[in-house]
This record gives structure tokens, sequence and C-alpha cells, in this order.
């Protein structure tokens, strides 16, 4: 007779906050994809054909070390080689972080409203997620960051510019906040979206770890280089804590066609740079023209807007979605709607205009 009784799991998961998951266009409209932040833009020059060439060894196992995209990251940022820890996404190495860092009951502190990974991932590890509310004007509040920092704490992250915000934190009060935090607690620096970042204050958090032993950067190949389906990130962080997030790593996870990618994508940085210029271009375009509709956006530095509509939500959700146009809503708080290219950005414009 087979059992009807559940194996043992960790007590932990039954606090896993789930994910939204976005709402899909249903019906026959072209759908713009405006819900994850991906780049609308097809691989940068050179991409692709190293991706046929290295297709062709799909039966080997990828570069466990990710030797040749380690070098050209280390020699791109004039960091050692052994500060560098690659990972399956930046999302995996975020994870791999608090693995490393803390134990069930201890603190994992960050914004909220932000990147909604970092609570998922903090209750999965059976650790307690401490979430500062943004200010008003949908900020960091850094000093009530650091005020929440206790003897628990073992992870702090900041993330900068923040999704869904996109709001950023400026370089003088990062580091005021980095110089409150004490040195045996690891923060870490999400720069998810920093090449989006077109501001001269904006903190380089590469910049920041160097003289920091308990700073952490994470950075992704998913936004401005446009390889999302391809799954790579990196951390820049001194050696134990990389060795230590090499560690945590699953063994292989990032796959001889993603480190290939990369390498690829790296070297079309001059390209990459002008579609970055494209996009920051339109993103003032459809941020004036909100303005111009009467809607309220926070400042944004990153490939997205937020749109606070509150108990609105949903339901501006789906007049996008029946539109053909797919957002990202958080239900009783907010949507984030990438900026795409200008057919997808219309699109989206034509919804906003509508909804009243
Ligand atoms: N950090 C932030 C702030 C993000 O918004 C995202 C993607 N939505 C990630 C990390 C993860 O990106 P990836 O795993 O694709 O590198």
């Amino acid at each position: 007779m087979p059992s009807t009784t559940s194996p043992r799991m960790r007590p932990a998961l039954d606090a896993v906050p789930g994910y939204t998951p976005a709402r899909v266009p249903d019906g026959t409209a072209p759908v713009h994809r405006l819900a994850a932040n991906e780049s609308p833009y097809p691989p940068l020059p050179g991409v692709l054909e190293r991706l046929a060439v290295t297709a062709q060894d799909a039966n080997r196992y990828p570069d466990f070390g990710c030797r040749e995209l380690t070098a050209e990251l280390a020699a791109r940022l004039d960091v050692p080689a052994a500060h560098i820890a690659v990972g399956t996404g930046s999302v995996a190495l975020a994870q791999q972080l608090i693995q490393i860092t803390a134990d069930p009951g201890d603190e994992v502190l960050f914004a909220w409203r932000s990147f909604e990974a970092y609570p998922v991932m903090t209750r999965l590890a059976g650790a307690v997620p401490v979430q500062v509310p943004l200010t008003a004007d949908e900020r960091h509040d850094l000093r009530a960051m650091a005020r929440a920092v206790t003897e628990r704490t073992r992870l702090v992250i900041v993330c900068n510019p923040n999704n869904p915000t996109g709001t950023v934190v400026g370089r003088a009060e990062l580091e005021a906040f980095l110089d409150q935090v004490p040195a045996d607690v690891l923060v870490v620096l999400d720069e998810a979206y920093v090449e989006f970042a077109d501001d001269p204050d904006h903190p380089d958090g590469v910049e920041l770890y160097r003289d920091r032993p308990n700073v952490c950067v994470l950075r992704t190949f998913s936004k401005a280089h446009g390889l999302a389906g391809l799954r790579v990130g990196y951390a820049v962080a001194h050696e134990p804590v990389a060795a230590a997030l090499r560690t945590a790593a699953v063994p292989f996870g990032v796959s001889q066609l993603a480190q290939d990618a990369a390498v690829a994508s790296l070297r079309a940085e001059s390209a990459m740079r002008e579609r970055v210029a494209a996009l920051t271009a339109e993103r003032a375009r459809v941020v004036r023209e909100l303005a111009a509709q009467g809607w309220t956006v926070a400042p944004t530095r990153a490939n997205f807007v937020w749109l606070r509509l509150g108990d609105r939500t949903a339901e501006f959700a789906d007049a996008c979605a029946a539109a053909g146009v797919s957002v990202m809503a958080f239900p009783g708080d907010g949507a984030r709607v990438s900026i795409g290219d200008a057919a997808a950005n219309d699109a989206f414009l034509r919804c906003t205009s509508r909804f009243r």
C-alpha cells in the first residue's frame, strides 16, 4: 500500500514566500515583454558566432573554473582573478552569499521593496529577512538600515539601482553607510543594472570593494549584455568571500555557452554601450510622456520604471495584458515596467494614457 505521509522537509520551507509570476497576455495580440527587465536586442556582435562553435562541444562539461571569463573580467576590472566568482546568473550568487553567511535564525537585511528574490532566498536558508521600508520618495533609507543592524545580522544587501524602483544610492551616502556596518557583516552591492546608471555620482561598487574586505559586488550579463537566457553573472569580493562563493556553487552550473557568450559580449563593449545609450534615451522619453500624462514616477536610473498603483496594480496589469503588454505586477503595491524598443514603449504608453 503506498503511504500517504509526505517525507519530512525543512520547516523553513513553510515560510518561503512564493514568487509572483508575470502576467502573460493571452489571445493573439503581439506580445511586448516588459516584465523581466530583459534587453530587447539580440546578442551583441560576435556572440552568436562564438556560440555556434561552442555548441559543437555540447557533449563536454564546461570549464569548471570559468577560467577564460574570469581572466577577461579580472583584466577589465583590474582585480585579481582570485577575487572573482562566476555564477549561474547573479541570482545564484546571491543565494550562495546567503548560504555562506547566514545560519538559521540569522538576519539578512535589505530595503523593501527591493528584488523579490531576497526574501525568498533568505527564508529558504531558514534565516530571517529584515526589510527596511524605502523612503517616501522610493529611495533606500540607509540611516534606518544602519540602525537595523543587530548582533544577528550576517548579510546586508544594497540593490543599486534598486529593483523595482530604479532609484539609486549616491557615493557619499553609501560610503558613510559602509563605514557604519561592522566589519564582520558582509555587504552586497547588487549592481545588476549598473550599466544604466548614467550619473557621475553613481558609486562604482568595484572601487568601493577594493579596500573593504566585507563588500561583495554582484553583476550580471542578463541586462545590458542581453544574455538573460544563458544565465551568467559574477561576484567581485576579497579572496575569502570569493573562495567561499566558489565552494557553494553548483558544480558545472555555468554552461560553456554562457561562459563563451559572456567573454564575446565583454569584447563587444562599445556596441553594448551604444545599446545602453539608446535604452536610456527611450527611458527619458517614457518618463517624460508619463509625466505629461500626469503620472508620478520615481527617478529611475535602470532599464525600467516603477508605477506605484496600490490597490489598482492588478487592474493595471490586466489592462496591459489585454493590450499585449506584459508587465511585472506586485499586487497592492505597484508595477515595474521594463524599457523596451520604441514599439513596446509606445504600446505601454497607450496603456497608461487610457488607464485612469
Ligand atoms: N539582482 C537584481 C536586482 C535583479 O533585478 C535580477 C534580475 N531580475 C538579478 C539580480 C538576477 O539576475 P540574473 O540571475 O539573471 O543575473
